[in-house]
């Protein structure tokens, strides 16, 4: 078993140090955060100060995949969440008529969502990492280095330092320190090559604002949870203890939408969408928070087929993130911290290079398809709002591209597709995965062909101009 020091103690470190230190690991978690762990969520939400997560109070959703990863792996942190007020969200049940959903199925609960805010989602985890036998916990200790030897032309890491001058050794270091990781220049500080990486900004922005339920009621589901009305996309997030988050998601270009950080504009806009409207019928818990700026990023520490680094495994955002509308980072920083511990059973080997190669190889199997099939929706719905907003007609996709939009508009006339198209946004099954199964691509377009794209109900862009220049929309 091996001694594994984890940078970065957010939701999906949390949760891989647990992993790791229920398979027998020693595992410590380094966080930069000094704050302690609240006692309730209420405390969470209130008063938890997380600088380091930039994203704290913003929307969260999670999905399918994340609960089907705690009934398996965490399940006393399923019940931590449903005991802290978590909802138990099963999409089927809010199916439109249309989609003919008439009887469920045994294998329905695989839709079923536990979900939460943020703000809980991470006191629970932490709760349980704390009481964790063989992992420990250290707030207010921020990593500035790596220690790392050169082993065959390769730096293996066999340590980090603090701020406060303490190296702390490891067999193996986990960084999780999330969208902003410093891995890269600590690399390059220590003298080691880089990693390969792609980054850029997503282009998209983002206005949150919180509700509680006045009467304990949940408003109606009248549309999928993110729903693209134009020139912008409506996430409309049910969460824990009565709570819901409604997000207006816009091309971080699109200059007049920048008005929607007040709170009036924001209210009229979504006000002005006729299934999200009455998503405004509750008691706000804050006004509109704003965040632009997030980064698509992904890093590959394996170049030309040689590890740059070894005695080292970024996971979650660390290893890789993306505009999050399609709510799948905390599922995949969760499906990457089983595949690490999965890589581990087999050892961290004499050879690091051998422990390097496996882990590089269970990434690019398992996690690297969920990154290229999210960054290429994303850019897909960039490219749409892009031509929307300059007056063109968007170019549809062809080929296989196609079936992707195409299973969104079939999935609400038919059963099947419905479940298909649960699946890909649950993050259970890759889209290529549904799409080669037999017969799926064909009813897809079959189906699709009988109802062609239309406007999303909503303001068009002239009215939506003058929403957000306060001019009122008849
Ligand atoms: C606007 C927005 C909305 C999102 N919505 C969803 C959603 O609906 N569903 C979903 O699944 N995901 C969502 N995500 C993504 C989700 O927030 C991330 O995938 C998740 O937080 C990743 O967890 P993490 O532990 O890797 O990183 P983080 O949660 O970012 O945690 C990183 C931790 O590392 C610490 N740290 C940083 N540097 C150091 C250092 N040098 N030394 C020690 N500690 C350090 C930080 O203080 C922090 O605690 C959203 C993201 C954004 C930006």
């Amino acid at each position: 078993m091996a001694a594994i020091v984890v940078l970065g103690g957010g939701v999906c470190g949390l949760a891989t140090a647990l992993v790791l230190a229920r398979d027998g690991h020693e595992v410590r978690v380094l966080e930069r955060d000094a704050a302690p762990v609240p006692d309730s969520p209420a405390d969470a939400w209130e008063g938890w100060r997380r600088p380091g997560v930039a994203q704290f109070h913003q929307a969260h959703f999670l999905l399918a995949r994340s609960a089907r990863l705690l009934d398996a792996e965490l399940p006393d942190v399923r019940d931590a969440l449903l005991a802290a007020g978590a909802l138990r969200y099963d999409p089927l049940r809010h199916a439109p008529p249309t989609a003919g959903i008439e009887e469920q199925r045994p294998d329905d609960d695989r839709f079923v969502s536990v979900t939460a805010r943020r703000s809980t989602l991470e006191q629970v985890v932490a709760r349980a990492a704390a009481e964790e036998p063989r992992l420990q916990v250290q707030r207010g200790v921020e990593v500035d280095g790596l220690v790392t030897r050169r082993v065959d032309g390769a730096g293996l890491v066999t340590a980090v330092h603090t701020t406060t001058g303490r190296r702390v050794d490891a067999d193996l270091v986990v960084d999780a320190t999330g969208r902003r990781s410093p891995l890269p220049a600590w690399l390059h500080a220590s003298g080691d090559r880089s990693p390969y990486q792609e980054a850029t900004d997503s282009g998209f922005s983002y206005y949150t604002r919180f509700f509680r339920s006045r009467d304990g009621e949940l408003p109606q589901v009248r549309a999928s949870l993110q729903f693209p009305v134009g020139t912008f996309s409506l996430l409309t997030l049910p969460g824990d203890g009565g709570t819901w988050a409604v997000t207006v998601v816009t091309d971080s270009h699109d200059r007049p939408l920048k008005e929607l950080r007040h709170e009036d504009v924001w209210t009229a806009v979504v006000g002005a969408c006729p299934r999200q409207a009455h998503w405004l019928d509750g008691e706000p818990l804050t006004g509109v928070l704003p965040m632009s700026g997030v980064l698509d990023r992904y890093t590959r520490a394996v170049v030309d087929g040689v590890p740059v680094v070894t005695g080292l495994a970024a996971v979650a955002d660390s290893w890789a993130c993306t505009n999050p509308s399609l709510g799948r980072g905390i599922s995949m920083g969760l499906m990457q911290a089983v595949c690490l511990r999965d890589a581990l059973r087999d050892g961290v080997d004499d050879d690091p290079r051998t422990f390097a190669a496996r882990w590089d190889d269970r990434v690019q199997e398992v996690m690297t398809p969920w990154y290229r099939a999210t960054l290429a929706v994303d850019r897909a719905r960039l490219a749409e709002m892009r031509a929307l907003r300059e007056g063109r007609v968007p170019e549809l996709p062809q080929g296989p591209a196609a079936l992707g939009p195409a299973l969104g508009r079939a999935a609400v006339h038919d059963p099947e597709l419905f479940r298909a198209l649960l699946e890909v946004v649950g993050c259970l099954a890759l889209p290529s995965e549904v799409f080669s199964r037999p017969g799926v691509a064909e009813r897809v377009t079959r189906v699709a062909e009988d109802h062609p794209p239309a406007p999303a109900p909503g303001p068009d862009r002239e009215q939506l101009l003058r929403l957000v220049a306060g001019v009122p929309v008849s």
